[in-house]
């Protein structure tokens, strides 16, 4: 089959990326690594302890001195050469990703593409640190300079394994810190092969490094005396416990959580372009997405638009056109979304359950799907209407006004995304005003602002201040160092004249 991925099962006992060269862990215990497509084991993760942390961090802080006193020109020139090879390797990235994660290849590479564009942001960054400079009195300047942390760390989720640590680790590095990456244990490779590419691109040995494992390496993050700050991306319940013992141990944290995505659609939506568009904004990456539309509110009669989204919906094949899930517990989960929807008394208008690719790929039948899938009718009750189900299911619960779709969306505790499909620009107005979310669509499913705007949301999908990328990730990787100087004037010493 033309553009099938290639699953590779022999990457055996995942290792850590530490001062330039894979290093073995000290877990003594390793568990399983396995792909979505096909469900079988294609290496194991190490168990890491503090001891790893402990370990990737001297290498950063032994590499931090030479790295911040390199010229910003030769920082931003490595990562001129990073963006090329990622460019230069971009099929095999792309299948690696597929291959860990389950996005389908143009998925894959969709992501790895956008993480470009945040590479090229940090390009630019000499731009943005140029700093300020002014004379404030007679005589005296006062100029702002922005410094490096030290060593920092940046802590990603399992749905987008090469584009998350995107956001963090160009920006991060190229402002002069060194970094210590803790990737999702679920999709490790992307990860080790950033290291490997960056090496390649010149990047100094320890500026860079890898920990693999779980729990324990996330709180000896947490915990490590010489690490200054940390972003976080992932599920709210762990972004809030990162938050408080990262901040309770005097670092810097900014940490993104999960979401719940309120996508209105009025009645005179564009019924060319809305059905399929709201279809994608809940299926694309399966559903595992912190932007994913995931309860559609319904204003008046939008019969049309759904039955169009339902004809649509139905269309949509598993392995190729839709990627897997991420791991057999996910499969459970969703399914017992809409079981339990489907017994609170919604319409399953399109059923993704028992879904199964046809002649995708050799062992695809043991994957983990779940097909895309439509709840009608759905009641505020119901937890599909307010859970998170990162999976393929779109929700639709129905209301008379505008006023209620947007009370709706405003109650819900996460605020990452929401958007509105009308083709009238009051409503629209009015709900860009009034939703309470940090990324807001008109006529958009998938609301990521393009760089320089940078990615946030707010509430529940976000415990700190500031957005994750663009200014404010400048500012989150750096500190302002203020220089007041006065060479002294014998004709002037009155140094506040
Ligand atoms: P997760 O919270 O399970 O894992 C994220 C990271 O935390 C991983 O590196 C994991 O090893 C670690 N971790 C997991 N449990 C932990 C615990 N108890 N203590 C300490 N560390 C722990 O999230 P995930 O399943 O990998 O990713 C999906 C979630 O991430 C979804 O909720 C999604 O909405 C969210 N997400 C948010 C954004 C955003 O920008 N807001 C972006 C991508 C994903």
């Amino acid at each position: 089959m033309e553009n099938a991925i290639n699953i590779k099962n022999d990457f055996g006992r995942i290792q850590n990326w530490i001062g330039g060269e894979l290093q073995s862990s000290s877990a003594n215990q390793y568990e399983n690594i396995y792909s979505p497509y096909t469900g079988e084991v294609i290496g194991e993760y190490p168990i890491g302890t503090a001891g790893d942390v402990d370990q990737a961090t001297v290498a950063a802080k032994k590499a931090f001195p030479a790295w911040k006193n390199t010229n910003i020109k030769n920082r931003v020139q490595v990562m001129f050469r990073f963006k090329d090879l990622i460019e230069k390797n971009l099929a095999e990235l792309s299948n690696l990703v597929a291959m860990e994660n389950g996005k389908t290849l143009a998925e894959a590479e969709g992501g790895i593409m956008k993480g470009v564009e945040c590479l090229e942001y940090a390009c630019a960054l000499p731009n943005k640190i140029a700093g300020e400079f002014q004379e404030v009195s007679g005589g005296i300047t006062c100029q702002m300079i922005r410094e490096p942390l030290g060593v920092v760390s940046s802590i990603t989720p399992a749905n987008f394994p090469f584009m998350v640590p995107m956001w963090t680790v160009p920006l991060a590095i190229t402002a002069g810190n060194t970094m210590v990456l803790k990737p999702s244990e679920q999709v490790p490779l992307s990860a080790l092969r950033m290291g490997e590419l960056l090496q390649e691109a010149g990047l100094p040995d320890g500026v860079f490094n890898v920990v693999n494992g779980s729990v324990d390496i996330v709180e000896g993050i947490c915990d490590h005396p010489d690490i200054e700050a940390i972003s976080f991306v992932g599920s709210s319940k762990v972004a809030k416990l990162v938050y408080t013992r990262g901040s309770g141990n005097g670092k810097q944290v900014l940490a993104l959580g999960g979401a719940k995505n309120h996508l209105v659609c009025m009645p005179d939506a564009n019924l060319e372009y809305a059905p399929e568009q709201i279809v994608n904004s809940a299926i694309g990456c399966a559903g595992q997405r912190c932007m994913a539309a995931s309860l559609m509110v319904a204003v008046g009669d939008c019969g049309q638009v759904i039955d169009q989204m339902v004809a649509y919906a139905k269309t949509v094949k598993v392995g190729q056109e839709q990627g897997a899930i991420l791991n057999k517990t996910s499969v459970g989960r969703i399914e017992s979304y809409i079981n339990q929807a489907e017994e609170m008394g919604a319409k399953i208008a399109v059923d993704g359950r028992n879904a199964k690719p046809e002649n995708y790929l050799d062992g695809s039948e043991n994957g983990y799907w779940v097909g895309a899938t439509i709840l009608d009718n759905v009641t505020l009750e119901m937890p599909a209407a307010h859970d998170e189900i990162f999976g393929p299911v779109l929700s639709i619960v129905h209301v008379d006004t505008l006023e209620e779709a947007v009370a709706i969306e405003n109650k819900s505790p996460y605020g990452n995304g929401a958007s509105i499909f009308t083709c009238s620009g009051a409503p629209a107005d009015y709900f860009a005003e009034h939703a309470s979310s940090g990324m807001i669509g008109v006529n958009i499913g998938v609301p990521v602002p393009r760089e320089p705007f940078s990615f946030g949301g707010w509430n529940d999908s976000r415990f700190g201040t500031g957005d994750i990328t663009g200014e404010d990730g400048v500012f989150f990787w750096t500190k302002n160092k203020k220089v007041t100087k006065k060479w002294v004037n014998p004709n002037n010493p009155d140094w506040m004249s």
